[in-house]
């Protein structure tokens, strides 16, 4: 499977999309900006859109989740302690001086942190709760992906999409609605760093780390 990463907008979020070129399908996480962009993009490997995922509920990673919804039908999935901020998108949106469509989009599911989220044969992901930078962040864990690093080449690796919680050598602010430090700290220990240290890190800004590098060199930890 392909993985790409749109740095969007102003904010430049990382929006993460995941393509099964032989399934055709593909799926969306955190949508802040750029939606048409990136649907071109998906449209040319043929993908079709199965799923939108948001980490949490801060507009710069759920600003056109609702726009990837309308043109694909694609369910959205988010933490139900997420979903207030999720729906203050207008009020996030004035505070940061930002415009968004006024229609917000429904939530008609939530992310189960109970059981596996199968998006199709072959890509199935945990689903961490790691409360801090918001109250109902997660990270996305897949303990085997099938990456296609080249054309012929596949090859198997535990892949976090962390979102805001944990960046390369920094970790996400906690000062605005509901975050909460010490909450985001014991997330990443007990729930992050007890991954396997090669596990491919994903963040929702910024350059791509490892669990293990993280481990060694994090300076929050
Ligand atoms: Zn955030
Ligand atoms: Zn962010």
């Amino acid at each position: 499977m392909k993985i790409k990463v749109f740095p969007v907008g102003s904010f430049q979020s990382n929006c993460i999309v995941i393509m099964d070129t032989d399934k055709k399908k593909a799926v969306v996480i955190d949508p802040g900006a750029e939606a048409e962009k990136i649907l071109r993009d998906i449209q040319s490997h043929d993908c079709v859109v199965q799923s939108i995922l948001l980490t949490h509920g801060h507009i710069d990673h759920i600003a056109q989740a609702g726009q990837f919804h309308e043109q694909t039908g694609a369910p959205i999935f988010l933490h139900k302690k997420d979903l207030d901020l999720f729906n203050q998108l207008p009020d996030q949106a004035r505070m940061f001086g930002a415009t968004v469509s006024e229609k917000t989009p429904t939530i008609t599911h939530f992310l189960d942190v109970e059981n596996n989220l199968i998006l199709w044969e072959g890509l199935q992901f945990k689903i961490i709760f790691t409360p801090g930078h918001s109250p109902g962040s997660v990270c996305f864990y897949c303990e085997h992906f099938a990456f296609e690093k080249a054309k012929d080449e596949v090859v198997d690796l535990s892949l976090l999409l962390s979102g805001d919680t944990l960046f390369k050598n920094s970790i996400g602010r906690t000062d605005l609605w509901e975050g909460d430090y010490d909450s985001l700290i014991a997330s990443v220990k007990e729930n992050i760093f007890t991954l396997p240290d090669d596990t491919l890190v994903i963040p929702g800004h910024g350059p791509q780390t490892t669990v293990g590098f993280e481990r060694m060199n994090n300076p929050f930890f």
